[in-house]
Order: structure tokens, then sequence, then C-alpha cells
């Protein structure tokens, strides 16, 4: 048995509304996973060398459920257009560049340097219509070692043509990626129609069938705007709300179901996202730059739905996860001031908990540090000043507020030290 021992500030989010610091604490690791956290160092393990960070905090790394690995690329240019505006000048003419293999090496090269840099080891991961590339990206999360669910994107119609596949072809393709990315321990292919706008309805159940066969998951947006809602609402006039368009082809039987934004949801889509535990994605910067509202999140968690947080690259257009935390706590006061009825501000602790445990709960143990979990951790230092007394939830704030990757001295994955 391999047994580590790090001593530090442990801080995690065992619960939504709280977070747990233990100051001068060891955290013991074995084989990957945290052991205990302990005052002291048990007699047992007296002849190991501990690995002391001082008044350093111990975090979990994070989890980021809503990324475009193709959008790596525009981050923060075109920020001051509208949605459409934005996909037909920016995004699209950047999506259709992943044909190329050459390229997708490049940028997904470096937003999974980015990624570790930033401390988020655990993601849920669009990439674009292209096989060969979308491959590219599964290979490079798993070299890593990163926990992820990647899939190359569906969309056949209500797109420009060159990014519009056939039915039939669009489907072909998934199986095809499908198959070949099975049996990988940390990284596993998932469901990416784009959005209902643009997937057929023969797509969408297409989808469904896959999601039986190969026992597999589903990411998209959902309810992101109120002109979103509307167009979907005219292109599937049956379904009672936009999750049941998924629900009704069988998506959200096999594996994790993840739909980013959510800022909308009608009655029946609350019914549906919680009876099949799917996850609801914060994405704040990404929703105030193309304007599509702000999730209602304080609301969506009193309805006990799971909350997680992502940074919608390119749309938001900082990889870094613990900025979304300070976000979403800003922008659910903002709503909260402009819209009193039934909007709340959220706590720190409720983001934090969103951005780890929460996100993590897709995945095999990660997103905390309780024992039994993945010891996928970050080191954070610098982040008191000499001249006042601060709490570590204080510093962990700070850090999400005002910190960045010069924060972050060590980074551990399944209990190894690794780097970008
Ligand atoms: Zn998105």
């Amino acid at each position: 048995m391999n047994v580590s021992i790090y001593r530090g500030t442990v801080v995690y989010a065992a619960e939504k509304e709280r977070l747990a610091a233990f100051s001068g604490a060891n955290i013991v690791v074995e084989d990957g996973f945290v052991k205990n956290v302990l005052k002291q160092v048990p007699e047992e393990y007296a002849g190991l060398t501990v690995k002391d960070f001082g008044d350093a905090l111990i975090i979990p790394a994070f989890s980021d459920l809503h990324i475009h690995a193709s959008q790596y690329a525009q981050r923060g240019v075109g920020m001051d257009k509208l949605l459409f505006e934005w996909l037909r000048d920016y995004t699209f003419p950047q999506e259709a560049k992943f044909a190329d293999c050459r390229y997708a090496e490049k940028v997904y090269d470096a937003l999974v340097k980015d990624l570790i840099r930033h401390g988020t080891f655990h993601a849920s991961i669009f990439t674009t219509i292209h096989t060969e590339a979308s491959d590219i990206l599964f290979r490079k999360l798993a070299e890593r070692g990163l926990y992820a669910y990647t899939g190359k994107v569906n969309m056949d119609c209500n797109a420009p043509d060159y990014l519009c596949e056939k039915t039939a072809e669009s489907l072909r393709d998934t199986e095809r990626f499908l198959l070949e990315h099975q049996g990988y321990a940390t990284v596993k292919p998932i469901l990416t129609p784009r959005f209902a706008p643009t997937c057929s309805e023969k797509l969408i159940k297409g989808l469904g069938k896959l999601a039986k066969k190969y026992a597999c998951g589903v990411q998209t947006h959902l309810v992101e705007s109120i002109a979103e809602a509307a167009w979907t609402k005219e292109l599937f006039p049956d379904y009672s709300c936009e999750t049941a368009i998924y629900e009704q082809a069988g998506l959200l039987d096999y594996g994790p179901s993840v739909f980013a934004h959510v800022i909308f949801p009608a009655r029946e889509d609350i019914t549906i996202l919680r009876k099949s535990r799917s996850v609801s994605v914060h994405c704040p910067d990404a929703t105030a730059n193309i304007t599509a509202g702000i999730m209602p999140a304080a609301a969506l968690l009193k309805a006990e739905l799971p909350v997680a947080v992502g940074t919608d690259i390119g749309a938001g257009p900082n990889p870094a996860v613990y900025r979304q935390i300070a976000r979403a706590v800003q922008l659910s006061k903002l709503k909260a001031f402009f819209e009193p009825e039934g909007n709340e501000p959220i706590s720190f602790a409720e983001a934090f908990y969103m951005a780890t445990k929460a996100g993590g709960s897709i995945f095999d143990r990660v997103g905390s540090l309780e024992p039994g979990y993945r010891f996928n951790a970050l080191v954070l230092d610098g982040l008191a000043d000499d001249f006042s007394e601060m709490t570590p939830e204080e510093q962990l704030e700070r850090f999400c507020y005002a910190g960045d990757d010069r924060n972050i001295i060590a980074r551990y994955l399944d209990g190894r030290e690794i780097s970008p």
C-alpha cells in the first residue's frame, strides 16, 4: 500500500450550506484515496515523512461541467456581441477549423494544460461535429488522467451548411465515437446534441437508442434564453417542456445528464430534472456575456436539484472555475435585487459546493476531501495578509474572487503530483 501524508489547512464542502475547515491537519492518503484528516499523525505512520505545507490551504480540485473545447481558441473575443451574432461571426467559423486535426491538436493541447493549471481535474466537455478531432481531445484527457466526459457534437438542422450533418451520418459517426472510446478508466464518451433547435426529432430519438445500447449519458444546453426556449417550443410543439424532448428519447436513463444554463425552466422541466437527478450547470460569466440571463440558482437548489458550475469556454472567457464561484454569488445577488420574487442570493459555501462536490458527483468519488474520496487536490498559498488574521474560509473566498493560478503551489490527481 502506498501511503502519503500532507499537512496544511484542509477545506472542503461536504454539504451544501457549510464549509468544513481543519487547521494544522494531516491528510492521510492511501493508494490515491483520502483515508482520514487528523490532528495528529497516527502511530502506525510514525516512520513516514509528512509533506508540510504550513498554513497553506488544501482543497479539492474543481469540476467544470460545461466547456466547449474548440471555443478555447476564441476565449475573450467578440464579447460585445449578442448570442446569434457571436455564433455566426466567431463560434461557427472557429468550429469549422476542427476539420483539420493539426489545428485541433494545438488547441486541445493548450486547453488541457490550462485546465490543469487552473485546478480543473473533472470536466464535461463539448467538442465539435468532427469525430477525428474529438478523438484527439479524448486521448489527451485520458493521457493526463483527468476525469472527463466528452462527446462529439450533433447538429443536423438550423446550422450553417458547413457545420450541418446529415442525420444518418451524425448517428453513424457518434456510434463510431462511442465504440472507439469504451473502457477508459477516467474519460468516458457522452452524447452531445448541441441544443434542441439544431437537432431534428429523428436525430434526438436516434441518440436515445445509442444511449441505451452503450449505456451513456447526455450533455446539452437547456432553456438557455427566452428566444431559444420559444424557438424550441415552436420546433417541438408536442412536448410538455424542453427537458421532455430528451426524457422521451430515453436520453436520461443510462448515464449522467448534464444541462447547461437552465435559466428559464418550466415547472415540468424541474419535475423531470429532479426525477432523473440531472445536473443543471450554472455558467454565470457566459450567460451574462451573451445576455441569455441569470440562472435562478437559489430556486433550483431549493427545489433539490443538483446544481454545478461551468466556465462555458468560450462564451465564458476564463478557464478558472474558481472565478465562476465568485460570479455565481455576485449574479445571484443581482438577480435577487432586480427580480426579488422567488430569487435569493446564494452563499459562498453553496457556490463552492456546486463547483466541487456537486459537479464531482457525475464522476467516481471526486470533489471532496472526505475519507473515501480521491486525493484530487490543490494547495493554495499567498492568500492571507501579514497585517491581519484571516480564517481559512475567508482565504478560500479571497482566492475565488481575487486569486489566480499563481496561488496554486501544488496539484494532486489520484494522489500523484502533477503540473500543467
Ligand atoms: Zn455552451
